[in-house]
């Protein structure tokens, strides 16, 4: 029985193909239209070893494929369809530089998607089944908080064996156990506007409130727990001689445990306005923390095992940034990272991919596929 591995070696140049399809077929997320295209696309490519569901909606179907193993329990491989980037990106940014690949959109992430894509199809065209039934499933919206992926993302999560995320390693190539739980407050102060030159008694002012709320929030801080609060956009007030009567502000808020996303949201919500003004408060964690269990443990020594069969080694990296494994780690044994190698997410001109990854980095995936 041919290896994998080999066969996946001697399909880089195809990998590599299907890769500069997908990132032509540009996706910025909002465009529904053109992440349908994409979605067609990776439909395409997976129909004929699967079950296609597609799910409309306004910011791009949601595609779900399922593949039959040979038992009935379920491994989940998520994915995402859009991308950071505006039409006309690729044009001036995609060029191949001895191993690498600048492409913006595939290193995050459709890389990761085309070698889960060859790691089924090696799966099965060495002679082989893959062991759980695989839900592969591609969201539309993952860079703008998932709205629309995230109630089937945790249908399909509840009950699975694990989940295998298909985002970016780590920059060395580690795989991700943990990542911190992300949000945002967006708060607008109100106070009363009025004169400052007659009648600055009767206004209440509300910077002052704000400056008062930003200390009160930058002291729940704990950086020894990780736990950060960012107040990183703020506007307000109307002209230099009215007192200020409203201001917008937002604070980005990031945090390792659930634990602490509860400490910081009882305690922002606590936080007295100054007289005569008010807080109204909207939001706060996005995406609770992944925080990994003792199955994420398991799941990541036999990723490591495999790894190492393949000659690569690739450790546990707890990182900053959300994904959609932030949703899953509570439900099922989430690891992320078993996407392309290489760097640069979000950068256009820099992103690229790394081509002799490729082949073992799907047979990664294949090895799990067939061992989960
Ligand atoms: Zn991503």
């Amino acid at each position: 029985m041919q290896s994998i591995h080999t066969f996946l070696g001697e399909n880089t140049a195809a990998m590599l193909a299907h890769i500069e399809t997908l990132v032509r077929l540009e996706s910025p997320s909002r465009d529904a239209a053109a992440i349908n295209k994409v979605q067609d696309a990776i439909q395409d490519l997976l129909e004929p070893m699967g079950t296609v569901e597609r799910h409309h909606h306004e910011l791009g179907d949601v595609l779900h494929v399922q593949i039959n193993g040979t038992s009935s329990e379920r491994v989940v491989l998520l994915a995402h369809a859009d991308t950071v980037y505006p039409h006309g990106t690729w044009q001036n940014n995609w060029r191949v530089e001895g191993d690498r690949v600048y492409a913006p959109g595939a290193y995050d992430m459709k890389a990761g998607i085309v070698q889960a894509i060859w790691a089924i199809r090696a799966i099965f065209e060495t002679g082989r089944d893959p062991r759980c039934t695989i839900d592969f499933l591609i969201t539309p919206d993952e860079e703008i908080a998932s709205h629309a992926g995230r109630p089937f993302i945790e249908e399909l999560a509840k009950g699975a064996k694990a989940v295998l995320v298909l985002e970016p390693p780590h920059l060395n190539g580690d795989l991700k156990v943990a990542r911190k739980g992300v949000g945002g407050y967006r708060v607008t102060i109100r106070g009363r506007a009025a004169h400052q030159g007659t009648e600055p008694e009767n206004g209440r002012n509300a910077i002052v409130s704000t400056a008062h709320f930003i200390q009160e929030v930058v002291k729940l801080q704990d950086l020894s727990k990780g736990t950060t609060l960012g107040p990183n956009v703020i506007k307000g007030g109307s002209a230099m001689n009215v007192v200020a009567d409203e201001v917008y502000l937002e604070v980005d808020i990031r945090v390792w445990t659930s634990e602490e996303a509860e400490r910081i949201d009882a305690a922002i919500k606590k936080i007295v306005p100054l007289e005569g003004t008010t807080y109204e408060i909207l939001d706060g964690l996005n995406r609770p923390a992944m925080e990994p269990s003792d199955g994420t443990f398991a799941l990541l020594e036999k990723a490591q095992k495999i790894a190492n069969a393949l000659g690569f080694n690739p450790g546990a990296a707890r990182v900053g940034g959300g994904s959609d494994g932030n949703f899953t780690a509570k439900l099922a044994p989430t690891i992320d990272g078993f996407g392309a190698f290489g760097a640069n997410a979000h950068q256009k001109e820099f992103e690229y991919i790394d081509i002799p990854s490729l082949a073992p980095r799907s047979a990664l995936i294949a090895g799990m596929l067939l061992e989960i």
